[in-house]
């Protein structure tokens, strides 16, 4: 088997051949048609979170040649949209690599056990719906009040990597996007006092698998915004009655706020993760302080605390257009939508 990393972005003809109707392309292959009609909007929406993910998987090395990939399907706007988009990305993709989808029923009160799989035979997608009553187990042993999510977090995970094996996966999918990416950033710098997030492709706990999450890129209003369009049928998150992680909460709160009232901060802070400077920063077992000597070498990096930090061509977000600008593009692409498609996005 070669391993040989997607070039996604290098394809603007097979770009150009995203479905005008939402899916047709895959919808003829695989006998599935979306439950929505489709508008240029809806078509502009779903080439941005393509080319957004396309980059991803280029950056990150995500996707090689014969790759056998475990798409984790909870039901959720995520989950849903990150299969679509493979799916259509391995329709036009230079490699081959297969998906499966995989749903853990952790037989929580009143989850529709049926929607998933109706919703997979449909689309034609192989899948396996693993069924595992971790919802008692998690009832049985965690007191009344306490929070569950960090047991029923980690018998997920152990499930999920035993059926990785199982299906011979080589790489387990996340749907997470980028603002589980940012809220984490903030949680572990407002809660953890550590400079670290969700990576985009990391090795699991126990070291067997490759973890990637190829909506790293991508705005969660998109996905909502696309999820809406789409129709899926979205199975509620709160069947287990867990209380909400209130400090998540209150950090998706506060960037919701921000887009609001600081046009541009919440692209810039994305960008900055994948700019780190380890010499301006504190950690002295990422840089060599004691090393450093006058050298009499005048550097352009030195010490230039407060001067505007341009985005250097050729660094890893380079081409991950400011999305107030995409907006401006899809918005021009788009002209001509009706009023009530125009007030969906
Ligand atoms: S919200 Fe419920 S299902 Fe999700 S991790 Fe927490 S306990 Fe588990």
């Amino acid at each position: 088997m070669t391993a040989q990393t997607i070039e996604f972005r290098k394809r603007p003809d097979t770009a150009e051949a995203v479905p005008a109707a939402g899916g047709a392309d895959l919808a003829g292959r695989r006998g599935f048609s979306r439950p929505t009609g489709t508008s240029r909007r809806q078509v502009a929406l779903e080439k941005r979170i393509r080319r957004l993910t396309g980059m991803a998987i280029e950056h990150f090395a995500m996707i090689e040649d014969g790759d056998r990939i475990m798409v984790c399907l909870s039901g959720g706007k995520d989950s849903y949209t990150l299969l679509d988009i493979l799916l259509k990305l391995q329709a036009v993709a230079p490699v081959r690599f297969e998906l499966i989808a995989v749903n853990l029923d952790q037989k929580q009160p009143g989850f529709p056990e049926h929607i998933l799989p109706e919703y997979l035979t449909a689309l034609g997608v192989p899948f396996h719906i693993e069924t595992q009553d971790t919802y008692s187990i998690v009832k049985r042993v965690v007191p009344e009040g306490k929070t569950t999510c960090s047991l029923c977090s980690r018998l997920r995970r152990g499930i999920l990597y035993r059926v990785a094996d199982e299906l011979g996966a080589t790489k387990i999918a996340l749907g997470h996007h980028r603002d589980d990416i940012l809220e984490t950033f903030f949680l572990n710098l407002f809660h953890g006092g550590k400079l670290k997030t969700m990576p985009p492709k990391l090795v699991s706990d126990d070291g067997r698998h490759v973890v990637i999450r190829p909506l790293a890129y991508v705005p969660e209003r998109d996905i909502e915004k696309y999820a809406a369009l789409a129709g899926y049928p979205i199975i509620p998150c709160n069947l287990c009655g867990s209380q909400p992680n209130l400090k998540r909460a209150e950090t998706k709160a506060m960037l919701r706020q921000w887009e609001k009232d600081f046009p541009g901060r919440v692209e810039s802070t994305f960008r900055a993760m994948s700019q780190v400077v380890p010499t301006h920063l504190l950690d002295h077992g990422l840089n060599d302080f004691a090393a450093v000597r006058a050298d009499g070498v005048a550097r352009e990096d030195g010490d230039t605390a407060f001067d505007a930090m341009p985005v250097v061509p050729g660094t890893a977000l380079a081409g991950l257009d400011d999305p107030m600008e995409m907006d401006a593009a899809d918005d021009a692409a788009d002209d001509g939508a009706g009023e009530d498609e125009a007030g969906l996005i």
